[in-house]
């Protein structure tokens, strides 16, 4: 069973903010903002490549109602979703970054030369 799935079962504990029956939203346990809360689908499905539609229609419809429960709906927030290798995906659980609580830099996101991808 993968970590997200054990947090969802109750076998590793997390810092829950939200949850309903089909989504579950806690503190990332390594924050990289003021505000950084993972949400995830409570069945299993490895990456946002796999995800249905009806899944992500859920899914966004309990992250603007996460963002408004915290109070960061008025002044921005980020969602992300790393996929795959060059994503960066460490847990292979699809789960949604909301990274807010602060205005967010918007950097260069690798380490190739701009030349090379624009
Ligand atoms: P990824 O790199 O896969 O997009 O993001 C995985 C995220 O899960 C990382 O930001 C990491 O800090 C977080 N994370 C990893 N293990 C745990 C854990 O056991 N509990 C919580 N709450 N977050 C975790
Ligand atoms: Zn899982």
């Amino acid at each position: 069973m993968c970590l997200f799935c054990k947090i969802v079962n109750k076998e590793i504990p997390a810092n829950v903010v939200l949850e309903n029956e089909n989504f579950l939203a806690f503190h990332d346990i390594n924050p990289k903002a003021p505000v950084h809360i993972l949400a995830i689908p409570k069945l299993h499905v490895d990456s946002f490549n796999e995800v249905t539609g009806e899944t992500m229609a859920g899914m966004t419809e309990f992250i603007q109602g996460l963002v408004k429960e915290i109070k960061i709906d008025a002044s921005g927030y980020r969602v992300i979703c790393n996929v795959g290798e060059d994503g960066g995906q460490e847990v292979k659980h699809l789960h949604c970054h909301i990274l807010g609580g602060a205005k967010l830099k918007w950097e260069h996101f690798s380490d190739a030369d701009p030349k090379d991808f624009l």
